[in-house]
């Protein structure tokens, strides 16, 4: 069967899929440029059942998911190709809408399969795949792909610019430079870890520039506003200052899909694991990312690292339990931001030594 064989126009569908044996598996997604992360996810999904249906988005209606004016960057029919060449994907048709329902009631699957970390119970699209004693389930991509990601590393400029020159050590905050006490956002509750300090200087004398990249829904839930936001980070760099610790940059997500505060409750390409600070930083602040390394203290940190091209991606451990786990990721697991320093520049001797 060639991958054409495998593509199916709606007035067609009744009759394809009478041919595919049961349970049917449904999901829907645009699948621009397939990666590792898509590839593993439709694997995973086709498992579920006998027979796995892909509902591809429109180019119109992928362009109403707001991922940039010239995306998708491939046509339905050659998304759907690619799709079609899966040894997982049974059939591939095609949906117009911005959300998949309608195509849902023509196909009638028995088992819904949305891509993510979605809360299944508040979509309409399970609402309407219960109707007929279907299932609807989430299932996680597997984190550290990302189609945007990977467009943005194609586009970075190549003008006076480039190569991009300087090394970058991306600090996490909570948990990595301070005490996670929870949505921190006052002075007087702002403790620094043990060593904290002294690592930042370490990673500094030995070249790194100190970026910090830091995930704060607390303002997205309306914990708390930007301008607390904005002084608790100018104390922060006013006492770092003092100890002779100078910040290249301090890149922040206010966003949270499910906050409170309208304009940043979205699904954002900033919030880690995504890996839009560290691009952000990357291009305002002409680092090599590949040269650089990462410290963070959750799986998140890990996953945007690499989502990112950053060289080396390190886990602290943390009170955070996420902290715990460890990551298969990682490139080392440390006690504490201090400790990190130490071995990596011990590394670095190391390296220099033997080369
Ligand atoms: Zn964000």
């Amino acid at each position: 069967m060639s991958p054409q064989d495998k593509i199916c126009w709606a007035p067609d569908l009744p009759a394809r899929l009478a041919t595919l044996p049961r349970p049917w598996v449904m999901t829907n997604g645009v699948f621009d440029v397939l990666h590792r992360g898509h590839v593993s996810y439709l694997q995973r999904a086709s498992q579920m059942g006998a027979s796995l249906v892909v509902a591809v988005n429109s180019d119109a209606s992928a362009r109403l998911l707001g991922k940039g004016p010239d995306r998708p960057l491939n046509a339905a029919q050659d998304r759907a190709f690619v799709l079609a060449g899966l040894a997982s994907v049974g059939l591939v048709t095609f949906f117009e809408t911005r959300t998949p329902v309608e195509l849902l009631r023509a196909i009638r699957p028995d088992i819904y399969v949305k891509g993510g970390d979605y809360d299944m119970e508040t979509l309409e699209e399970t609402r309407v795949v219960r109707s007929w004693g279907g299932q609807s389930v989430a299932l996680p991509f597997v984190e550290g792909f990302s189609t945007t990601a990977l467009v943005q590393r194609i586009r970075q400029p190549q003008g006076s610019n480039w190569p991009p020159t300087r090394q970058a050590a991306f600090l996490d905050r909570d948990g990595v430079i301070n005490q996670d006490k929870g949505y921190v956002h006052r002075w007087e509750d702002f403790e620094f870890l043990p060593g904290a300090i002294e690592g930042m200087r370490l990673l500094q004398d030995a070249g790194y520039a100190l970026v910090v990249v830091t995930n704060q829904s607390g303002l997205a839930r309306g914990h708390f506003t930007e301008q607390a936001y904005q002084a608790l980070m100018r104390a922060m760099r006013e006492a770092l200052e003092r100890e002779g610790v100078q910040l290249a940059g301090v890149y922040h997500c206010p966003h949270h899909p499910s906050g409170a505060v309208s304009g940043l409750a979205i699904e954002c390409d900033c919030r880690k694991p995504a890996p839009g600070l560290l691009l952000q930083a990357a291009r305002e602040l002409n680092l090599s990312l590949t040269d650089s390394v990462l410290i963070g203290d959750k799986p998140s940190d890990i996953a945007a690292a690499r989502a990112a091209g950053v060289g080396l991606a390190c886990l602290v451990h943390s009170d955070n339990p996420e902290s715990a786990a460890g990551h298969p990721l990682a490139d080392g697991h440390f006690d504490s931001l201090l400790d990190c320093a130490k071995q990596l520049l011990l590394q670095r001797k190391q390296q220099k030594m033997a080369g």
